[in-house]
């Protein structure tokens, strides 16, 4: 059996950079507000290293605060210095630009539409930027039933894929006669989707690895699927001998944030399969 690892996987740009700010960190008296990334297996090691995460800045006393690569609202940056904490800003340039974007399309009064998932916490960071007057467009439905404005403004959570954008914003269009569109979609996200389809389509059965919480490793899981039998799993532990039983050919690719190590055991487990 062959197994051919993806040619672009794992920890994106963002990712990197955020871990490597936590651990810049590590004094024992920081902690990330809400996991660093959707790995809870790289959660657990920063921890032991010596950064914790909090939920809430009400939990902290003192300390550092670092602000995850999904970015926070405006008020979180007030609130921590009006706590007297030390902020570390990670938010990776790509959702900053996002944010930045809905906040520069309200001010200049426009309906802002960010096109992304409801419940995702970049996409309420974006909300949030942009004076909380976004609208969330998720479905399809979401965008037919948008009503009409005199100026609209769309933006993306920075994991939705190409085709999705174009497909809401086709939607949107009959929607004002004065529309900005600012396509704030990470390349990062784009070339794992289309390195991971072209593999999907050349081989028997697809494993993608990441956390079940990460929104982008399980959109890989969903496109993988359209092409052949996948497995989306968390950890080495997870991968069971009987789906690659009649494989000759095994694809491996990963989501934006699973560490390398992971991936390392998973392609070491396949090969001995
Ligand atoms: S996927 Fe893109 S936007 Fe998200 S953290 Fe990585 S580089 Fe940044």
């Amino acid at each position: 059996m062959e197994v051919i690892l993806s040619e672009c996987l794992g920890f994106c740009y963002g990712v990197k950079r955020a871990i490597k700010i936590a651990e810049e960190h590590a004094d024992g008296k920081s902690c990330t507000l809400g996991p660093i990334i959707h790995n809870p297996q790289m959660v657990e090691r920063l921890k032991a290293e010596g950064v914790g995460t909090v939920e809430d800045l009400k939990a902290m006393e003192e300390g550092t605060i670092i602000i995850r690569s999904h970015g926070v609202g405006p008020q979180v940056y007030e609130e921590a210095k009006a706590r007297g904490l030390n902020l570390v800003d990670a938010t990776c340039p790509h959702v900053k630009k996002a944010q930045l974007s809905a906040k520069e399309l309200a001010k200049d009064g426009r309906t802002v539409v960010i096109i992304g998932e409801k419940n995702h916490p970049e996409v309420k960071s974006i909300f949030e930027w942009s004076n909380n007057r976004a609208i969330i467009v998720e479905t399809d439905e979401d965008a037919q039933n948008l009503p009409p404005c005199p100026k609209l403004g769309i933006v993306s959570q920075t994991t939705v894929s190409g085709e999705n954008f174009v497909k809401m914003v086709t939607h949107l269009l009959g929607k004002s006669s004065d529309i900005r569109i600012l396509r704030t979609i990470c390349t990062a996200t784009d070339q794992r989707q289309k390195a991971a389809l072209e593999l999907a389509g050349k081989v028997d059965v697809m494993i993608v690895i990441g956390g079940r919480n990460s929104a982008n490793t399980t959109r890989l899981a969903q496109l993988c699927q359209s092409k052949c039998k996948t497995y989306h799993i968390e950890t080495a532990q997870e991968l069971k001998p009987v789906w690659l039983e009649k494989a000759d050919k095994v694809g491996i690719t990963a989501g934006a944030s699973t560490p390398d190590w992971i991936i390392g055991e998973v392609y070491k487990k396949c090969q001995r399969i």
